[in-house]
């Protein structure tokens, strides 16, 4: 009776741990308010962070309806607020165009968790600069950046504003290229990852999900940054 219990209770479990693995995978989202605009402060409320994550989570989604990842709220940080990693704050409200390269360097600089977690996909809001329209610019990023992803969101674009900027950056994010849409005008829909610069068209409104080639991508991605990035996912 005794070792029929003991396998009972040794069954339970290995059934329980298997049952940790949450398909779709979950990431966590830390987010990081870098400007300090007080336009961008009053729009970038924990609420409307929160809601950010309920945008990936209605659009983030494959041609079947489904998510082929899932986005959880970890924590939002008021960078300006903290006078560390003064680098990194900077690209809050630089005045010069983006610069990938530059942005990743101050990214990988920065050693204070609550700027850049290590645990999590890291979502900057910013104001974006150019020289052609100044700080009116909200051109917006995503970086896989070697399996250490963050995106980076005009505060203007926030709350899914100008071509569905949260699934088309997280896209990127998870490996996502662009795709052509040729003749696309700016009211056409197209794919998530649409953009005009293929030069055949507007990147459009950007509403239809990702097809089956890029699910099996983002999959792909979740699963190298499952291993690294969500550590205590299984604990979830
Ligand atoms: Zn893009």
């Amino acid at each position: 009776m005794m070792i029929r219990q003991l396998l009972w209770l040794f069954s339970g479990c290995l059934a329980a741990c298997a049952c940790q693995a949450s398909d779709p995978p979950v990431f966590d989202v830390n987010f990081v308010v870098l400007t300090n605009r007080a336009e961008a402060i009053a729009r970038a409320t924990p609420e409307q962070m929160r809601r950010e994550v309920d945008i990936l989570n209605t659009y983030f989604v494959g041609a079947d309806g489904k998510n082929p990842v899932r986005f959880n709220f970890k924590n939002v940080t008021y960078a300006y607020k903290l006078g560390v990693c003064s680098s990194l704050l900077e690209m809050g409200d630089y005045a010069r165009e983006y610069d990938s390269f530059d942005f990743k360097a101050r990214y990988e600089a920065c050693g204070d968790s609550r700027l850049v977690d290590r645990g999590a996909i890291n979502f900057y809001v910013y104001d974006g600069f150019s020289n052609q329209n100044g700080f009116a610019d909200i051109t917006s990023h995503g970086h896989n950046n070697g399996d250490r992803p963050f995106v980076v969101i005009d505060w203007e674009r926030l709350d899914h504003q100008t071509q569905s900027p949260e699934e088309h950056e997280m896209g990127h994010a998870f490996g996502l290229s662009h795709v052509c849409a040729p003749g696309a005008k700016t009211t056409t829909s197209t794919n998530i990852m649409a953009s005009y610069d293929c030069g055949l068209g507007s990147g459009g409104r950007r509403d239809i999900p990702f097809n089956v080639e890029q699910v099996n991508t983002i999959r792909t991605f979740a699963d190298r940054f499952a291993a690294s990035l969500t550590p205590n996912q299984a604990a979830r």
